[in-house]
């Protein structure tokens, strides 16, 4: 397994080549990535159900991905939780709703991901693997279940990570709810979304919604919505259109 030493040159040239999103961003950075990951496959267990083992691959492919959001916030932000589990595929769930007037609703879930406060996070390695490609619409499940870590951090899963200034919160909450109501009237409307519809699930899913895509198709998100951009690169330290 590796841990506790670098990630080979082979396998970084790999991982940078498969998931190109990863590389767009100065030598500097792109080197504090690597360093970054190396730190977080010393402090992360990774796991597959059965026996399967995890490859150096996957465990780079996740590392390198689960470090982009913070690059600039630091890894301290992921100190809640340890295990990863890795799933060849997305995972099927039964799960509970209790409605308004306090009827239960069961129904069955597919999940390619999932974060809980304290972990462990689950991942489906098909869309890990699949990243590269699935960039062009928006879509990275390693980033959407690590912006979830980071907005629990304060301990909810609200949609707003935690910030340190009143007025930065007051911000938030005045862009993010404006495009959240958007994509929530557009969803109902029967509209196309520019930001994949399950944004409008609510508001914490938004929030990890629009960090893949402010991660994976920055220019896109720049042009489409610019003050959502801008309140994310305030964020993560990051302006990824800038380099895109
Ligand atoms: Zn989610």
């Amino acid at each position: 397994m590796l841990q506790r030493r670098r990630i080979p040159d082979d396998l970084w040239e790999l991982t940078l080549a498969r998931f190109p999103f990863l590389a767009r961003r100065s030598r500097q950075d792109v080197q504090q990535l690597r360093e970054m990951a190396t730190l977080f496959l010393a402090r992360k267990e990774f796991s597959c159900p059965g026996d399967t083992p995890v490859t150096d691959e996957m465990a780079v492919a996740v590392a390198a991905q689960a470090c982009l959001p913070v690059l600039k916030l630091g890894l301290h932000w992921y100190d809640g939780f340890v295990g990863i589990v890795i799933h060849p595929d997305a995972v099927q769930v039964r799960r509970e709703h209790t409605d308004e007037i306090g009827v239960v609703h069961e129904y069955d879930a597919t999940l390619a991901g999932e974060a809980m406060e304290g972990g462990p996070l689950m991942l489906s390695w098909r869309d890990v693997a699949e990243a590269g490609e699935s960039a062009e619409w928006g879509y990275n499940v390693v980033i959407h279940e690590f912006a979830h870590v980071l907005d629990m951090r304060d301990g909810v899963a609200d949609g707003v990570p935690p910030l340190p200034t009143r007025a930065e919160r007051a911000r938030w909450a005045e862009v993010l709810q404006a495009h959240y109501r958007e994509v929530c009237e557009q969803v109902d409307a029967g509209e196309e979304t520019f930001l994949d519809p399950y944004a409008a699930e609510a508001p914490d899913e938004f929030f990890a919604v629009a960090s893949e895509t402010f991660f994976v198709a920055p220019l896109d998100l720049r042009d489409e919505h610019p003050d959502l951009y801008e309140l994310l690169a305030a964020f993560y330290g990051q302006d990824p259109a800038s380099l895109a």
